[in-house]
């Protein structure tokens, strides 16, 4: 069986959720000299990539990349595809926190608003009190305060860097630092660090089982409706999209 199916030219791997995280354990144990970028691409990514040829070849690069969203999953069984599941970065950060908890992995959270930032390490270390919290920085810092950031996580070396500044800018932060940041595996989480925070209110499971996730995000943040306009986009053009080898 083909290990990835092709949606829009990208190559997602048929990962689970578990194993995605079984891979990224194995990634941590193994103490590679490179950053291991995840990037878990969603169908604006996906879109994105179609036109910006600098953001496709930061996807190409990744050490992996994720199914994220019920779109690339449903365009890939269409076309006969069969990825597994969805594997969004919220999912598998609440993962690498239940990994890490138990494994004593180090993190470091830069992005979100400050008080946000300050709140969701409050509640990850509260929750998750075996993991150590190596350091945290709102992701609203100025140019000139960016040297300091990288360095700090560079001289910290955390096992996993947390990036919550919105996608895709986290992928292109992380790649253009990729060789300063000594972290073991980094990883752009979009809002994640809201949710778990308790500024955004998570999707419901009953919800999510229906593949409705997009749906609640809506009802929740309907300023998002612009940008949600891209999904029928994305399905007409992903079916349509003529696949090379
Ligand atoms: N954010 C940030 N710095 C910025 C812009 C955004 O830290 O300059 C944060 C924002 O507070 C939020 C996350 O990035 O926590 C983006 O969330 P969103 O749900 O928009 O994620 P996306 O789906 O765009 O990846």
């Amino acid at each position: 069986m083909e290990q990835y199916s092709r949606v829009m030219g990208i190559n997602f791997p048929k990962n689970t959720l578990d194993r995605t995280v079984e891979i990224l354990s194995d990634v941590i144990q193994e103490n590679r000299a490179e950053l291991f970028h995840v990037i878990t691409v969603n169908p604006e990514i996906t879109m994105a990539c179609q036109k910006d040829s600098s953001l496709r070849s930061i996807i190409d690069e990744a050490g992996l990349i994720t199914a994220d969203g019920i779109g690339i999953v449903m365009v890939s069984r269409l076309r006969g595809g069969n990825l597994p599941e969805r594997v969004t970065g919220y999912d598998t950060l609440l993962k690498l926190l239940h990994s890490g908890n138990q494994k004593k992995w180090s993190f470091y959270f830069l992005g979100a608003d400050p008080l946000t930032n300050e709140k969701v390490c409050e509640v990850i270390g509260e929750k998750y009190p075996d993991l150590l919290i190596l350091g945290r920085h709102h992701g609203f810092f100025k140019q000139s305060e960016e040297d300091q950031i990288i360095e700090e996580i560079g001289s910290l070396k955390p096992d996993i860097l947390v990036v919550a500044l919105g996608a895709p800018y986290a992928e292109r932060w992380i790649h253009k630092y990729k060789s300063k940041l000594n972290a073991k595996i980094a990883i752009g989480v979009g809002g994640s660090l809201d949710v778990i925070a308790g500024k955004v209110k998570a999707t419901p499971d009953s919800w999510k089982r229906l593949n409705l996730e997009w749906l609640y995000r809506l009802i929740q943040q309907p300023s998002r409706w612009k940008r949600q306009l891209i999904l029928p986009r994305f399905a007409v053009r992903a079916l349509l999209f003529r696949e090379g080898k």
